[in-house]
């Protein structure tokens, strides 16, 4: 498989990749001027009905590069098909991205007649399989959903000719890859697949040999040039008074659209409770949220109505907004791939943005992991808003040296609870190599013990049921 990266000329246009008229028109009144270089690099291909891998995140213009061929190739031989069976299949990992694909696909198939909706957990069944009865020709939709109209006899996708798996990286993550696997497998072989991932680790690898035909391989891996679109800078705040922080923070950018990052589900609540209560316009979007108040949060940020998103990592990506003025990353991401998708939330479309980062003390390896990937080292801002002098080290050669600051005052962050894709209606896998720490009891003691120094055995420990345990035993024995 060859990696086209070609570069994109200066007069790049659309009308010279082979698009139909009534999709060059839309796109004109989109105020699209040019393509992306993922669209000008995959249209083509696609339109020939090669297979695809395209290794690019969102903000790149991905959906618009594998919806605008497809729909195209739908409308060449659409219009004598009377009983509309689903032609084009695209798996996303999320509801959200799911319901974005399936608007980007009606928004650009604005002047034909393909049909298209979107199958997704957490919502009616009733509402998702009218249409589906209906006739649509692209079908957009989550895997779980997807295999339960399956299982009902519902779907059927013995004419499906395009299949899309999207964010392909991330449906590894949540371990949706076996359910894309016997999905595949009940579509025809001679289908058209096209993959799109931000990150290509082993298994995707895999899952394009076993699955794809010869493919091109395309790729405007945004990953470092995200990076260095956006302002980053990074500030040492000690767990306890990260709040504190971003309050402050936060209204030296009031007004702006922010996006604020926390590791757990009870912290994205707690701290848009403490911003509202100090003035502050925010609101909580995570995985325990039902879809109707996840749905209703995104469109009163996207509408500006709000003006800070505290999401979760599963809850926020993909998700297009465009215009995010700021990512605060008030928790490191468990996974260091995390914290490309976090900032690219900013700075997209060719737009320049600002991510901050809090980093507390148990964080800094992790800040160490996130610079050797981006290939950067992030400026340190100091309280006051300035940045300090670049640090001496450098995360690529010398990746274990410590940086130049002193963040002795950091204290340990509160247990990591992972978000949950319960809400979304898909069946909860465990998540592999995420570093989840096991669940704190709400009001248990936290354990601040040095994590090298050996721990007493139980039975030793006051008024542990194990002591107690074994005094009796003694007793007995
Ligand atoms: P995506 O990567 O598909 O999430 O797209 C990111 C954003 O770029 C979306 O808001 C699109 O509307 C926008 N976009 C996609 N293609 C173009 C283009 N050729 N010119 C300008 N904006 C675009």
């Amino acid at each position: 498989m060859k990696t086209k990266t070609n570069a994109m000329p200066e007069n790049a246009s659309f009308s010279d990749l082979g698009l139909s008229p009534p999709l060059l028109k839309k796109l004109q009144r989109q105020g699209y001027e040019t393509p992306t270089p993922i669209q000008y690099q995959a249209i083509p291909p696609i339109l020939a009905g090669k297979d695809v891998v395209g290794l690019a995140q969102t903000g790149t213009g991905k959906t618009a590069a594998f919806t605008l061929p497809i729909l195209h190739r739908l409308g060449e031989s659409g219009d004598e098909i009377i009983a509309r069976p689903i032609r084009a299949l695209i798996i996303t990992p999320t509801r959200e991205l799911a319901a974005q694909i399936d608007k980007a696909v009606r928004n650009y198939g604005e002047n034909l007649s393909t049909r298209s909706t979107c199958v997704v957990g957490g919502v009616s069944l009733k509402r998702q399989i009218r249409p589906l009865k209906q006739g649509v020709d692209v079908l957009v939709a989550t895997p779980g959903r997807l295999e339960d109209l399956i299982g009902q006899r519902i779907i059927e996708l013995d004419w499906v000719e395009i299949v899309v798996l999207d964010e392909a990286d991330q449906m590894l993550d949540i371990g949706f890859l076996p359910a894309i696997k016997r999905i595949l497998a009940l579509t025809p072989k001679d289908r058209q697949t096209l993959l799109f991932s931000a990150t290509m680790p082993k298994q995707i690898r895999e899952l394009s040999n076993k699955y794809m035909k010869n493919p091109v391989e395309i790729s405007v891996s945004q990953i470092s040039s995200t990076a260095e679109r956006v302002a980053q800078s990074v500030m040492f705040v000690a767990q306890p008074d990260k709040t504190k922080a971003a309050i402050a923070l936060l209204n030296n950018h009031k007004g702006q659209r922010t996006i604020l990052f926390s590791r757990t589900k009870r912290g994205c609540d707690r701290i848009a409770r403490r911003l509202n209560g100090n003035g502050l316009n925010a609101e909580a979007i995570h995985g325990n949220k039902s879809q109707n108040q996840r749905t209703r949060a995104l469109e009163a940020f996207r509408k500006g109505n709000t003006d800070i998103l505290v999401a979760t990592d599963v809850a926020a990506r993909g998700i297009d907004i465009p215009d995010v003025e700021l990512v605060l990353n008030f928790d490191l991401p468990q996974v260091a791939e995390a914290y490309i998708h976090r900032i690219g939330r900013t700075g997209r479309a060719g737009k320049s943005g600002l991510a901050i980062a809090f980093c507390n003390d148990e964080e800094s390896k992790m800040l160490r992991d996130i610079e050797k990937i981006i290939k950067q080292k992030i400026p340190v801002r100091e309280h006051d808003g300035t940045l300090a002098p670049e640090p001496t080290y450098d995360p690529n050669t010398n990746p274990d040296a410590e940086r130049n600051y002193d963040h002795t005052k950091a204290k340990p962050s509160e247990p990591y609870e992972p978000d949950s894709h319960k809400g979304f209606g898909e069946k909860r896998k465990p998540q592999k190599n995420q570093g989840h720490k096991k669940k704190t009891k709400p009001g248990a003691k936290q354990n601040r013990t040095d994590p090298g120094k050996p721990q007493k055995p139980r039975r030793n420990r006051p008024g542990s049921r194990a002591r107690k345990r074994h005094r009796s035993e003694k007793g007995k024995g």
